[in-house]
């Protein structure tokens, strides 16, 4: 099957401090599956130090580099491949601006604006272009593998028929609908 790339794919982490807060993680969750993210793969993990180094390695000479990845493995992030038309600047207009009090005064209702309680726990992370996306997907998703998912899945998440996990909070393939199908195809 040719890759299409009808949908683009980024990499979204829900923050120590919103994996803590139910209310404020169905929040967000809701948020993404009501703007028509389809969610491609979801892991919950407490991030190892080397990997939220290797993740913000272009921050390393930043005055707030250690507390920012001692604050990234302080407990479990909630951590998202999403896809959507434009996913890439969709799902960081829907953050708003980096800096939590920023987003306060000027975006109140993006999800820093909501939930940000500092410019370090600003809620949550999203790539910031296509190349980003594949680099960090890499980190935390060491078997995905993004040029199989365009060229056997993008097409079914964009066209097909899905099925969506609440609890684990991803979108899978309805193999059902790809068996009729194929019955029509065959028929
Ligand atoms: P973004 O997450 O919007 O892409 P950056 O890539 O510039 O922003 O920064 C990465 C992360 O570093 C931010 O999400 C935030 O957690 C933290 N950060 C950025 N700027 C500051 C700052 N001035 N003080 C403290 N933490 C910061
Ligand atoms: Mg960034």
């Amino acid at each position: 099957m040719q890759s299409k790339k009808y949908l683009q794919l980024t990499l979204a982490i829900l923050k120590p401090h919103i994996v803590k807060s139910p209310f404020a993680l169905q929040k967000i969750r809701d948020l993404i599956i009501d703007n028509n993210f389809k969610v491609v793969r979801s892991r919950r993990v407490t991030m190892p130090r080397e990997e939220a180094e290797l993740f913000y390695k272009e921050h390393r000479d930043k005055f707030f580099y250690n507390r920012l990845v001692t604050f990234m493995c302080s407990g479990p992030s909630d951590i998202h491949i999403l896809a959507a038309h434009d996913a890439v600047a969709k799902w960081r207009q829907l953050m708003g601006p980096t800096k939590s009090y920023q987003a306060q005064y000027n975006a109140p209702d993006t999800i820093r604006g909501t939930f940000g309680l500092s410019d370090t726990r600003n809620a949550t992370h999203g790539s910031d272009s296509t190349e980003s996306a594949e680099r960090e997907i890499a980190i935390f998703f060491k078997d995905f593998d993004t040029k199989k998912w365009y060229d056997s899945e993008e097409i079914f998440f964009n066209f097909g028929r899905l099925h969506f996990d609440p609890i684990s909070f991803v979108h899978t393939i309805d193999k059902s609908y790809l068996e009729k199908q194929n019955e029509h195809i065959e028929e």
